[in-house]
């Protein structure tokens, strides 16, 4: 991945104020990189960090669905999912394929503010990085 990186947003209705909280005070630092969100969080962290970001639509239409597809296309480089770990929401087999998805493609991925921190405060997100891949040619490969 580059040294810009491109950076999914995405947080649960009752997750949302602590995004933005994080996203405001991380906000100089979010700047340097490009930006997508599912299309609810994409709208509030345009409004209050005034910066521009690619909004996919809401997660619960597609949202989740469409930030999985793009990095399985290797088209996003880090995951902020504030996931909300006390309700249950109808769009859970998406949430559950996007965190897979993540993983597959080894991306990193923080669910909740302080792995968020870590992640953004990392010297890697300022430069070049080569993500390590599993050797998924010889599962292409695979007799059937
Ligand atoms: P939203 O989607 O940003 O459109 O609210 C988030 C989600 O529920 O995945």
């Amino acid at each position: 991945m580059e040294a810009r990186k491109r950076i999914a947003l995405v947080a649960h209705d009752n997750k949302k104020s602590e995004l933005l909280e994080w996203a405001i005070f991380n906000k100089t630092t979010l700047q340097k990189h490009q930006l997508f969100a599912t299309g609810t969080t994409g709208n509030l962290l345009e409004k209050e960090l005034d910066v521009h970001i690619i909004k996919l639509l809401s997660g619960p239409l597609g949202g989740d669905q469409q930030i999985g597809a793009l990095i399985a296309e290797r088209k996003i480089d880090v995951l902020i999912f504030f996931w909300d770990p006390m309700s249950a929401l109808p769009h859970d087999p998406d949430i559950k394929a996007l965190l897979r998805l993540g993983v597959v493609w080894n991306i990193p991925i923080a669910c909740d503010s302080s792995s968020a921190d870590f992640i953004l405060t990392s010297p890697l997100m300022n430069q070049e990085y080569e993500v390590f891949l599993p050797d998924y040619g010889s599962y292409l490969k695979r007799n059937i």
